[in-house]
């Protein structure tokens, strides 16, 4: 993975040699954390008309700030080593690279650029300006990394940032927010810029949300919190589920597709909603690159009863994922179904035919199921089908030009990557920025600061035309 510099090896490594007791801090007051979501709005709001004052120079130092308390090599390592620890989900190893991508390359204050036109008439700019206060809903799944990416954004709009993140990630996030806030008052922002209370819950954020001081809501998460933001009558960035189908045909190289494929799949163990959900292989295709996908790490189910079990392990009736299962390892689902692995056993992969739960639910585990088409056309069709309309991320492996645009047109996703794996889609050896707010529901797509900004005209009249 390109985002892995020498620095990002060496604190992977430190990350893996660690061990000893968890180090999860209590959370408590002070530093931008507030006993209530009231007290934590009305500080931002503060704080928020005294940034309007600042230049822009010191708005790119702010964000500065905010990018070294993430590389800082200590945090770094804890920050990740918390996250695992507090939610029980993903590995550190690849914490450690989402945190430190977010913090590289999220935009900053350089995403405003401002628009001009000039005539007999005068002068004209549209530029971006703050929303005001941003009440920002952060996932289980990505809780530092979506903290960092949104307070980057946020701030280098000129807006303050309420957070109000997963209760089940709520110590690794006040800690983060912590940091955050001592940093930017070493940098003389003003306080409470970003802010969060001590015990974050679902009527929390529905206090946040009914503010009439928060201008505008960000949810990054699951169906029923865009859902909720979108039906608020407030101004809502909604960035919710994918399920992303890659589909595989018969033009591609199919051991590099393979690679890629499981390399995608098991990234924190499948936890970003980028990642690789289910594979539709043409039929003259599927059982070379089954074959090569267990030379990278597959383990493959074919007894149906054993598939049936794992099934029944890993899903509630209702064939939503048990959260006890989310963001585990292949090597951790295969021991609690009775099967002795080897440990580098990255991805649990069996044939499944195109409605099977486990193609058509979000599991967000290393579980791939892989299902066969006739052809191209019909493999794309599925894929579609499976998407499920989400519009969220597509990934395809083949060399025929036609047949990929053909499925980027169809599809409508806001990330189709091809020939590569599905994070390349968020900057990690693709080219471009990264966002861990990917917002397909209304259509900001990757965001950035200027997706937190409010487009507005300034007219000079009848001057400062000088051609
Ligand atoms: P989640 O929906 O359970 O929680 C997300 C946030 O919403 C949390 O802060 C949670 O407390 C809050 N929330 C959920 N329901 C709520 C309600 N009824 N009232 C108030 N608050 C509520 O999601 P999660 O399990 O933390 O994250 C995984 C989901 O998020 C997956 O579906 C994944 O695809 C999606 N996700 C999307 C993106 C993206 O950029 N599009 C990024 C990360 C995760």
């Amino acid at each position: 993975m390109t985002v892995q510099s020498d620095v990002v090896e060496r604190i992977v490594r430190r990350v893996l040699e660690m061990s000893g007791p968890p180090v999860i801090a209590a959370p408590a007051e002070g530093d931008g954390i507030f006993k209530s979501m009231d007290a934590a709005v009305e500080a931002a709001d503060i704080a928020q008309r005294a940034y309007l004052g600042r230049s822009m120079q010191e708005r790119a130092n702010y964000v500065a700030a905010i990018r070294s308390v993430m590389l800082d090599e200590e945090n770094l390592t804890s920050l990740s080593r918390m996250t695992v620890e507090e939610t029980g989900m993903g590995n550190c190893e690849h914490k450690v690279i989402k945190n430190t991508l977010a913090a590289t390359k999220t935009p900053g204050v350089e995403d405003l650029t401002t628009e001009a036109m000039s005539g007999d008439n005068g002068l004209t700019l549209v530029e971006y300006s703050p929303f005001g206060v941003i009440g920002a809903i952060t996932p289980t799944t990505n809780p530092t990394e979506t903290i960092i990416c949104n307070s980057i954004g946020m701030l280098a709009a000129g807006n303050a940032v309420v957070f109000s993140p997963h209760p089940r990630a709520k110590n690794v996030s006040i800690q983060l927010i912590r940091l955050i806030n001592r940093a930017l008052a070493k940098e003389g922002a003003p306080a409470n810029l970003v802010v969060t209370i001590e015990s974050p819950s679902l009527e929390s954020t529905q206090a946040m949300m009914n503010h009439p001081k928060v201008r505008m809501l960000v949810a990054t998460g699951g169906p029923a919190i865009v859902k909720t933001v979108l039906s608020s009558g407030k101004k809502a960035i909604g960035a919710g589920a994918g399920n992303p189908p890659v589909v595989v045909d018969e033009s591609a190289d199919i051991e590099k597709a393979a690679k890629d494929i499981v390399d995608g799949c098991s990234f924190d163990n499948n936890l970003p909603c980028i990642a690789e959900k289910e594979v539709i292989a043409v039929d003259s295709a599927a059982d070379y690159l089954i074959f090569n996908m267990k030379k990278h790490g597959a383990f493959e189910l074919t007894d149906a009863e054993t598939i049936e079990r794992l099934k029944e392990l890993v899903l509630n009736p209702n064939n939503s994922p048990k959260t006890e299962f989310v963001g585990k390892s292949a090597a951790y689902i295969l021991d609690r179904l009775g099967i002795h692995a080897p440990k580098d056993v990255r991805v649990i992969i069996m044939e499944a035919a195109k409605g099977h739960p486990f193609v058509m639910e979000e599991l967000m585990m290393p579980i791939l199921p892989i299902v066969r088409a006739s052809d191209v056309d019909a493999a794309i069709q599925i894929a579609i089908e499976v998407e499920k309309g989400n519009r969220h991320t597509a990934i395809m492996h083949s060399r025929n030009v036609d047949k990929l645009t053909k499925m980027g047109k169809l599809i409508q996703t806001t990330i189709f990557v091809k020939n590569g794996p599905s994070y390349a889609g968020i900057a990690v050896g693709g080219e471009g920025y990264t966002t861990f707010t990917i917002a397909g529901p209304t259509g900001e797509g990757l965001t950035s600061a200027k997706s937190f900004a409010r487009r507005r005209k300034c007219v000079l009249v009848g001057a400062m035309d000088i051609r």
